[in-house]
């Protein structure tokens, strides 16, 4: 399914294609930051799909605890976060969900990661395959 992204202010925006319902949440530390909220949601997009459309993102290369590194990119002027990828020839890349125009026809989400770091009162649907951590 074709998707189309823009970040909060329009400067930047993309296209992608995607496969409904196959997102991913995620509850780690480093989302929670990132996102600046509970959790992150998250769908795959082959990289071949993706295209910049309009503007550059910037980029923050984030090593995680693991040693592996991640670019994270997102818009310069208004901070919304748009998608993760690896640092190196990116086979996918990692869309945020609260930028596509098509979220609501994405869900339910396929399964969450990082289940341990869960916030107590964040409730997913029971059939949403929970992992301890990055399966
Ligand atoms: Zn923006
Ligand atoms: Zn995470």
């Amino acid at each position: 399914m074709k998707v189309q992204g823009q970040c909060h202010c329009g400067a930047i925006a993309f296209e992608a294609d995607v496969e409904p319902g196959s997102m991913t949440v995620c509850h780690c530390t480093d989302c929670q930051t990132h996102s600046g909220s509970a959790f992150r949601a998250n769908i795959s997009a082959p990289a071949a799909s993706f295209r910049l459309l309009k503007g550059e993102p910037r980029t923050y290369v984030k090593t995680a605890a693991s040693g592996n590194q991640r670019v994270l990119a997102f818009c310069a002027h208004c901070g919304s976060p748009l998608y993760a990828c690896a640092t190196q020839e990116p086979t996918a890349y990692s869309l945020r969900i609260g930028t596509l125009r098509q979220r609501h026809e994405l869900g339910p989400p396929q399964r969450q990661i990082w289940a341990q770091r869960r916030l107590a009162w964040v409730a997913l649907p029971p059939d949403v395959e929970a992992f301890e951590g990055q399966p």
